[in-house]
């Protein structure tokens, strides 16, 4: 007996119910899964506080509590993601790559599908070794600092069980809204930013793009994930808080009460909320970002349809070349306790007969979801790799910073040759040995690039 035309046409009615296409799946849901968990990670001690050099003493209180948050994301083909957030300034390598490898271990998800955020908000605890150069710790908050980060990478796996245990049918869509309080902090004086606001006259290149990411079930909001370039920096208070991303997502907490509300950091880091420092600001801030999600929420939403493909890549970074012992020397006799602290890290290595490194392996992450294609670079990431990547990889585009291992700024070729904090001097904080070669910017976009790619999407897709 011959096939015919009808047995092919029944082969392949067959075999599209054996591999259903996931947008025809249980009613256009997508075949999404999402599970949300959260947990308050505020110590329960007076801990030395992180993003600032000049604080005299550790933390006095708490203004609200700080949280991880972690949302797990399952496609119609069983495909896991894991993206946790934290109301923390920055995390190093060794912490994140540590609770990586347990979370991937335990759950069997490959390490380009875990992704660690920080919000960078200045009003957390030390953490790890994160910028550990710069601040005056004695025995006992050292001590603190090590027994809180042990129990941070602890809970934060826990956490990411809990949200693989709360997997459940969800609507999948995206949006992107806009609020304008991020200034270029590199082109505008700060105490003249409302001045110049009014008068038009604010400079720079800015990012107010505000990426959402909402969960449904039904009609009920289970989620909202939202981003923003723009440092967390409208505190320098010695309370806990989550600064101005910290009272957004309270506010949508409280919009949508059966929400999980997560906050990503942007490209800002040249970009401050301004003006600043009170607390009337950042919650202004954050009731400004809130309300551009909300809106977002209930406007034009694009549905995610198509699964989960990812990618994890670290390129090396090459550093200025370094200089020799004798430089590290002088340094050691700055009267400058970061610069004098750093030449002495550094002149210890080089007793011990190690060598400074001349690279640094920056870690980049790429999710696509459907359509959206979403990138999470690691490092404090200046405003210009989020326009430039946008600008080629068109508006479905979410560009996230501060995730994985925060090792350094990361300044464009724009802000390297202009110098200054960003481009130069912020390495001596980081304890790194210099700024970074000419080829930063390049290596950085040639890697997000080609993981792009790898997952199906690129210039023009
Ligand atoms: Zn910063």
């Amino acid at each position: 007996m011959g096939i015919t035309r009808r047995m092919l046409f029944l082969l392949g009615l067959l075999a599209s119910a054996l591999h259903p296409a996931p947008t025809a799946l249980a009613g256009g849901h997508g075949g999404w899964k999402a599970g949300l968990a959260k947990v308050v990670i505020t110590p329960e001690r007076p801990m030395w506080m992180a993003g600032y050099g000049n604080r005299t003493a550790p933390s006095e209180g708490t203004l609200h509590d700080i949280w991880a948050k972690a949302l797990a994301l399952e496609d119609a083909e069983e495909t896991r993601g894991l993206l946790i957030t934290l109301d923390l300034c920055g995390i190093d390598r060794d912490f994140s790559m540590g609770v990586r490898r347990e979370i991937a271990h335990r759950h069997e998800i490959s390490l380009d599908r875990i992704v660690l955020a920080c919000s960078h908000t200045h009003t957390s605890p030390v953490v790890g070794s994160n910028l550990i150069t710069m601040y005056p710790l004695d025995d006992e908050q050292r001590k603190r600092v090590e027994s809180y980060t042990e129990l941070l990478g602890e809970t934060i796996v826990g956490l990411a069980g809990e949200a693989i245990e709360d997997l459940s049918e969800v609507h999948l869509s995206w949006g992107r809204g806009e609020a304008g309080f991020a200034v270029n902090r590199r082109e505008n004086v700060q105490d003249r930013a409302e001045e110049l606001r009014e008068a038009m006259a604010l400079k720079g290149p800015v990012d107010h793009d505000v990426p959402v990411l909402v969960l449904r079930a039904g009609d009920e909001v289970r989620g909202v994930v939202f981003g923003y370039a723009c440092h967390c920096t409208t505190l320098s208070i010695n309370h806990f808080s989550g600064d101005y991303a910290g009272f957004a997502m309270m506010e949508l907490e409280r919009e949508y009460p059966e929400a999980t509300a997560l906050f990503v950091a942007g490209c800002g880091a040249d970009q401050n909320p301004l003006p600043r420092r009170s607390v009337e600001l950042a919650e202004k801030y954050g009731k400004k970002l809130a309300g551009a999600v909300k809106r977002t929420v209930k406007g034009h939403l694009r549905p995610i349809l198509g699964g989960l493909q990812s990618a994890y890549g670290e390129t090396d970074l090459a550093f200025a070349p370094v200089p020799d012992r004798s430089h590290w020397e002088r340094e050691a006799e700055s009267e400058t306790f970061a610069v004098a602290n750093r030449a002495r890290a550094f002149l210890g290595r080089l007793d011990r007969g190690e060598t400074l490194p001349g690279s640094y392996p920056y870690p980049v992450q790429v999710w696509r979801l459907g359509g959206l294609t979403w990138i999470f670079l690691g490092g404090e990431v200046v405003v210009d790799y989020a326009l430039r990547i946008k600008r080629n990889l068109g508006p479905d585009t979410f560009v996230s910073a501060y995730c994985n291992d925060v090792m350094a700024y990361i300044p464009s070729l724009r802000v390297l040759e202009e110098g200054g904090y960003e481009g130069e001097t912020a390495m001596i904080y980081y304890g790194q040995p210099g700024p970074w070669a000419e080829d930063v910017e390049e290596r950085v976009i040639a890697e997000v690039n080609r993981l792009v790619r790898k997952v199906g999407g690129g210039p023009g897709s």
